[in-house]
């Protein structure tokens, strides 16, 4: 949404001072620190308020667009039940090829039209920069659930809310990324959120499927530890957070190239047993082979906790954008 500060149409009641009223959120490029505690704070009291009342009327009245051009199971689920658990209410589309955009409709006149009937827009979308174009075209919040192989920043809110939950803190830990980089949008959110804090990252992947040089180079210039191999062993002992994720099948232009690298590397009770105690195996979901479920009990599997964590930092951005919070 353009900054507008006389905005004559924003609804009567909110409150327009709180600092996130009206705002997208595009890229995990507009969280400072401060702005992560906040978050945190937020959602930390999101949770508390559902594990006392279940549901609550922080949000009654408002209306949610839930705009999906691509597969989701949590995200899309999750923003539901975040504005339902709020009291307000959802507009699901979630398969576009029954709404007007299978007629040749565009982005942002799709964008145009849901804003006439809700009150802010969350869209998944296959094209890197699509979330930034619908905010352009919005002059309601949009908030960005993943834009292609670019950024899921609602995911690398969660997953550094997971850590904290889950560790106590963020600082002076070591994180170990795991399988495909290369087209994984959570890692490159969840990396770039990280150089707030005195955090070391791995990146462990096979050799075409590295974080892109870009995200490297960014980091550097804010001086995060980064190293890169191909060998999960010689970082496991060390790594307080594993971060797996899938290899994005759909991403490849030669499915001959994803056969040879989809099980690079598989997660299984054997192998944990080089890695701390005390430490958490987290993934964005779904999982395909890369995590073996003779895993899942283990207490420091931490993917599913993860997703619940989820709903509450999702209740927390909905609350902020709307000037509830
Ligand atoms: N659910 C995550 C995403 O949408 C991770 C994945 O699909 O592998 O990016």
């Amino acid at each position: 949404m353009p900054s507008q500060p006389n905005n004559p149409h924003l609804p009567f009641g909110d409150q327009r001072t709180a600092p996130w009223y009206g705002k997208d959120i595009i890229s995990v490029k507009q969280f400072n620190r401060e702005d992560l505690e906040y978050v945190f704070a937020v959602a930390h009291e999101m949770r508390t308020m559902v594990e006392r009342v279940g549901t609550f009327d922080l949000l009654k009245g408002k209306i949610l667009a839930n705009l999906f051009y691509e597969p989701s199971t949590r995200t899309s689920s999750s923003f539901t039940a975040s504005m339902e658990r709020l009291g307000g209410s959802v507009i699901p589309i979630n398969e576009v090829k029954y709404s007007s955009v299978s007629k040749g409709e565009s982005l942002p006149d799709t964008v145009r039209t849901l804003e006439c009937y809700a009150d802010v827009i969350v869209l998944r979308h296959p094209e890197t920069g699509s979330a930034a174009i619908a905010a352009k075209a919005a002059r309601k919040p949009v908030i960005n659930a993943g834009d292609g192989v670019g950024e899921h920043p609602t995911q690398a809110l969660l997953d550094a809310f997971t850590i904290r939950e889950e560790l106590g803190h963020l600082d002076g830990l070591t994180v170990t990324m795991l399988g495909d980089l290369k087209y994984g949008r959570t890692v490159h959110s969840l990396s770039r959120l990280l150089s707030l804090y005195k955090v070391k990252l791995n990146y462990v992947s096979p050799d075409i499927l590295k974080m892109p040089q870009e995200v490297i180079d960014e980091l550097n210039a804010k001086k995060m530890e980064q190293t890169e191999s191909g060998d999960l062993a010689q970082v496991l002992p060390q790594t307080d957070v594993l971060y797996v994720t899938r290899v994005q099948k759909e991403r490849f232009e030669d499915p001959a190239v994803y056969e040879k690298v989809k099980g690079a590397y598989v997660i299984d009770a054997a192998i944990m047993k080089a890695a701390k105690d005390r430490m958490i195996v987290m993934h964005p979901l779904p999982r395909v082979t890369e995590i073996s479920m003779d895993f899942d009990e283990d207490p420091r599997a931490a993917y599913f906790r993860q997703m619940e964590y989820g709903l509450y930092v999702r209740m927390a951005l909905l609350a902020m954008v709307l000037g509830k919070a």
